[in-house]
């Protein structure tokens, strides 16, 4: 393929993507430009509460740089996804739901039920989880 055509699909993709992140709620969140009842936050992840809760405690727990789902996910992220879900037990022990258990959703794309692309993991006690989760 030509050179400048490949640089001007890149610079559209680019730009694409750049408006994509800039209009990511959850990303004004990390960002504080939208609120939100944040639980915890550090330099990798931010915590917050979820607005339409299914259960006495929905929390969602995102990586604080935009990845827009687990297909978006790199080899290099597998530390952020792992302090990801040891800040999900640890709100879970601050809830008090870590005895009665609780369940941890990442729903992934149209038909996994996404609807917010920018990757998150539900956080979800409080009650009896129902079966089956299909
Ligand atoms: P998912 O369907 O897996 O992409 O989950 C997106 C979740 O984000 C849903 O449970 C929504 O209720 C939640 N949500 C959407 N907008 C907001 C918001 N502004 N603040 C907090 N949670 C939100
Ligand atoms: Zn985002």
């Amino acid at each position: 393929m030509d050179r400048s055509l490949l640089g001007y699909l890149y610079s559209r993709y680019s730009m694409a993507k750049s408006k994509l992140v800039d209009s990511c709620i959850f990303c004004k969140f990390v960002k504080k430009e939208a609120g939100a009842t944040i639980l915890y936050q550090d330099d990798q992840v931010t915590a917050f509460r979820d607005t339409h809760p299914v259960a006495p405690t929905h929390i969602l727990i995102i990586p604080n740089k935009h990845i827009e789902s687990l297909n978006e996910l790199l080899d290099d992220d597998k530390t952020l996804i792992g302090h990801m879900f040891v800040i999900a037990r640890q709100i879970a022990t601050q809830e008090e739901i870590h005895e009665g258990g609780y369940r941890i959703i990442v729903n992934t794309g149209p038909d996994g039920g996404q609807t917010v692309f920018h990757l998150h993991l539900h956080l979800i006690g409080g009650q009896r989880m129902r079966h089956p989760l299909g």
